[in-house]
């Protein structure tokens, strides 16, 4: 098996506030993942330093590297992170899709890469990326929303195109933010149904955050647990000992 995601020793200091204590993770090609831990426990910050948004402590030995590219080494940004970003997709609480365009275009932008010109691009495309666009809409069951602007979709469905948006970009790893904090109980399992199909039909390596252990349980095979920064649990959902942890999680994030 292919190691897609590795982490080594990654420390992260927000002015005195460690967010990061020298957590080590390996992922291998087509897993899906469940970065569980209750709110403050550095989730996010473990993702956003995989996709190079924020960078690592200077001083640290930390080593990121996504598809056997670097991604970043002791607070240095790798110079051809592009190459890595452009086979991830992302997946926000906060449905980041472009509103004012419509469901299909926003599937479409998934297949520029991160060029400034798209807007110019959209009109360009030719009928075969347009089909393409639509058989990702048709896997998330979104199909007939395409041409309807993404102001009128619930939460859910909005994820549902994100999902679509990375089939098009044909990315090999999801990494995905909260994607279900935001929606109710039914969109949720939608939205989790979703990655867990195009995890097993495609392939795609997920990495997952959450906060809600039962969704963890139900949806990935493996967790990886997170309390104040460090790994505290890091194997299969059916050995997490939910009860151990009950009291961590279920005061804290209680699922309705
Ligand atoms: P989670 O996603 O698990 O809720 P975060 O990764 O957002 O947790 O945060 C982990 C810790 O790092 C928290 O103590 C948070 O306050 C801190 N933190 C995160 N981002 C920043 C930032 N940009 N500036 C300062 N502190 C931050
Ligand atoms: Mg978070």
């Amino acid at each position: 098996m292919q190691t897609v995601i590795r982490v080594e020793k990654l420390s992260k200091t927000f002015h005195h506030n460690k967010a990061l204590h020298a957590v080590d993770l390996t992922v291998q090609q087509g897993e899906m993942v469940a970065l569980l831990g209750p709110s403050g426990s550095g989730k996010s910050t473990l993702l956003r330093h995989l996709s190079g948004l924020i960078t690592c402590d200077k001083t640290s030995e930390s080593h990121v590297e996504l598809l056997g590219n670097t991604v970043q080494r002791a607070g240095r940004l790798a110079s051809d992170i592009r190459k890595s970003r452009a086979q991830t997709g992302y997946i926000f609480q906060q449905f980041n899709l472009v509103n004012r365009l419509t469901v299909l275009e926003n599937v479409l932008i998934g297949a520029l890469g991160s060029t400034p010109f798209w807007r110019t691009c959209l009109r360009w495309f030719a009928p075969k990326q347009k089909q393409e666009a639509l058989q990702a809409l048709t896997r998330v069951g979104m199909a007939h929303f395409a041409h309807q602007r993404v102001s009128t979709l619930s939460g859910g469905q909005q994820q549902r195109v994100a999902i679509a948006r990375a089939l098009m970009q044909k990315a090999k790893i999801i990494l995905a933010d909260e994607p279900i904090a935001s929606l109710d109980p039914e969109s949720a399992r939608i939205v989790m149904e979703t990655l867990r199909d195009i995890n097993q039909k495609d392939g795609i390596t997920i990495v997952v955050t959450l906060h809600q252990v039962d969704y963890a349980l139900r949806y990935c095979e493996r967790i990886v647990a997170l309390r104040q920064g460090h790994v505290f649990f890091d194997g299969a959902s059916h050995q997490f000992d939910n009860d151990r942890f009950d009291h961590l999680y279920r005061s804290i994030n209680r699922v309705e």
